[in-house]
């Protein structure tokens, strides 16, 4: 009988954080029961029942334990309790599990295509997946513009797909949150016997994930991505992908001819807004303050979509619920108004004025938060809002940092573009960049030991 705990996953269809809940248990390599509630009224009963009432899925159960949704999953996953549940904690302190030449943070489309180009150019990669395998991608049901697929294709398949090639060029992905980045100290034990030992460089990279395992490399490619702001408010992960969006190029025209909420008062709202002009009856935009942050240029675009009719503005404006369903997509929202500003913190002012609103889609602009924590102890360059930066320009070397051997690629660096082609391409040029580096290191060490060995001649 298997030591294994029991683990099941109630799952329904088109569900992609079902996906991400199996992807996780597949990745350990972990067998799990599943139960589809999809069009199963009994399960999908019993479901609710065990899940103390919750009607979502995914729902997890190790050995009858409710774990819970995907966001209770993969919180488990980052402290490594979900290891310890699972019975394969990985004990070792401060052992290095493995060194490896080049390790990509992330399975985002960057990191994806950064480990096609490092696989094939025989820098055997060790891609972490972080707590979204996968990336922002894979949110979406429906990828219209990335090239080479007329009929489009859905964001899990475009992903699964990579990650197939990758894994048949050699890559190797990981199951792992990376929680730390460090350059060695000469004289630090890890170094003893291994690359960089004795020179004065900082190499390898000391690279800890959240379970505690080590490893080193000596070069990374950052591909961790950023991740949209969202509100926390009701409705809002029941209807991600169902009408409520974060991203107005990449499923606007899903709502042609219906009025379309944007929240958000800066350029990326401004921008969004008027982009949807071309498939809304109407664009709302609904601001918290008074003033929009947005530049100057993005304000004069929007008045002249407002004289034309097209975008109306509501200021002093919050939206605090989204109402529908995954069937039937958004029906109307809940929002807030205070002529004085910030309604949600004015709540108990009686001039605060609360009224639902009908919309067809909802689109969240309220700005993304880049994925940059765990490589603060490097010292790497990073702008205000965290994103990294790289050396860009043209020629070889665009996505170097400051730190030699550490690359950056997809939106973690690129705040503006923030497209899947886009951080492909940058994907596949910090592969190219890190393969280079790493042929020079090669190089220098090649000829390092050389000139040891004709010194003791
Ligand atoms: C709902 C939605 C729909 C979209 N639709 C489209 C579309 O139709 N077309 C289009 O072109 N673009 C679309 N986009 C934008 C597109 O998804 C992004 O531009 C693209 O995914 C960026 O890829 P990336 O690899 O840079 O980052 P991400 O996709 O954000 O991937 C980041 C990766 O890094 C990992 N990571 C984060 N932190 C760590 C860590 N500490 N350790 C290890 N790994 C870590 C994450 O787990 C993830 O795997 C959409 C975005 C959203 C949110």
């Amino acid at each position: 009988m298997s030591d294994q705990p029991r683990v099941e996953i109630y799952t329904k269809a088109d569900c992609p954080y079902c996906e991400k809940a199996k992807d996780l248990f597949d990745s350990k390599d972990i067998d799990y029961v599943e139960y589809n509630v999809t069009g199963d009224e009994e399960r999908f009963e019993e479901m609710i029942e065990r899940a103390d009432g919750r009607k979502t899925a995914p729902e997890v159960f190790i050995d009858d334990e409710l774990i819970g949704g995907w966001d209770d999953t993969s919180a488990l996953e980052e402290t490594g309790e979900l290891d310890a549940k699972l019975g394969i904690a990985d004990d070792t302190e401060d052992e290095v599990v493995e060194h490896r030449k080049l390790i990509i943070a992330g399975t985002g489309i960057a990191g994806l295509t950064a480990a096609i180009y490092a696989g094939r150019a025989n820098n055997d990669p060790l891609v972490i997946e972080g707590d979204e395998p996968g990336g922002q991608l894979t949110l979406t049901t429906d990828v219209a513009n990335y090239p080479g697929f007329p009929e489009g294709i859905g964001g899990p398949e475009l992903v699964n797909n990579m990650k197939e090639q990758a894994k048949q060029f050699g890559a190797d992905l990981k199951n792992g949150i990376i929680d730390s980045v460090e350059r060695l100290e000469q004289g630090s034990p890890l170094l003893e016997n291994g690359p960089g030992a004795g020179t004065d460089d900082t190499r390898p990279f000391r690279v800890e994930l959240t379970n505690g395992d080590v490893y080193t490399a000596d070069a990374l490619i950052a591909a961790s991505g950023a991740s949209a702001r969202t509100l926390g408010i009701p409705g809002e992960d029941e209807l991600m992908g169902y009408g409520l969006s974060t991203c107005a190029t990449c499923d606007g025209a899903f709502f042609r001819g219906e009025d379309m909420l944007v929240v958000g008062g800066g350029d990326a709202a401004m921008e969004e807004a008027t982009f949807l002009t071309k498939f809304a009856d109407t664009v709302y935009i609904a601001h918290r303050r008074e003033e929009f942050r947005a530049e100057d240029y993005w304000i004069d675009r929007v008045e002249e979509k407002v004289e034309d009719g097209d975008i109306e503005i509501m200021k002093n404006t919050e939206l605090v619920e989204v109402h529908g369903s995954q069937e039937a997509g958004v029906d109307h929202v809940t929002l807030v108004r205070n002529e004085k500003g910030h309604p949600t913190d004015r709540l108990d002012d009686p001039e605060t004025e609360e009224f639902d609103f009908d919309v067809g889609a909802v689109f969240l602009a309220i700005g993304h938060t880049p994925n940059t924590e765990y490589l603060e102890g490097t010292g790497v360059k990073m702008d205000d809002e965290g994103y990294l930066r790289t050396m860009g320009g043209a020629g070889g070397g665009q996505t170097e940092t400051d730190v030699p051997g550490i690359f950056g690629a997809g939106d973690v660096v690129d705040y503006h573009y923030q497209q899947a082609v886009t951080a492909a391409g940058m994907g596949s040029k910090a592969a190219l960049d890190a393969d280079e580096y790493l042929e020079d290191l090669e190089r220098a060490q090649s000829a390092g030991e050389a000139e040891a060995a004709a010194a003791d001649d």
